[in-house]
């Protein structure tokens, strides 16, 4: 049986909150889950071969611009898609995967 989340919170514009039904707290930095992203795309860039040191990434208006969370949506009774602010929007996490990212915090 899955923990599910009860409940959402942006707790800064680069941080993300769940509280979870078994009563744990996590938070996930932004950066933490797009770098993270599960999707087909990001998998591939993940694994394709690092850049040349002299080659600066080209990042676009959306890429540079501070990440933050758009919308997330459940998707079935095991994952969340993920909205992030520059437009990507493809990541379905796990809850389970959820639960292994972020770092635990205790309520105050
Ligand atoms: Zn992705």
């Amino acid at each position: 049986m899955t923990e599910q989340p009860t409940k959402l919170e942006l707790t800064s514009s680069d941080k993300l909150r769940i509280a979870w039904s078994d009563g744990e707290v996590r938070e996930y930095s932004i950066r933490e889950l797009r770098d993270k992203c599960p999707c087909a795309t990001c998998r591939e860039k993940r694994n394709a071969p690092p850049p040349p040191a002299t080659s600066l990434p080209i990042l676009s208006m959306e890429e540079a611009a501070p990440l933050s969370i758009a919308a997330m949506n459940p998707v079935g009774r095991y994952a969340y898609g993920i909205d992030f602010s520059d437009g990507h929007d493809t990541g379905i996490f796990t809850l389970e995967s959820l639960r292994e990212m972020g770092a635990e915090v205790t309520p105050a």
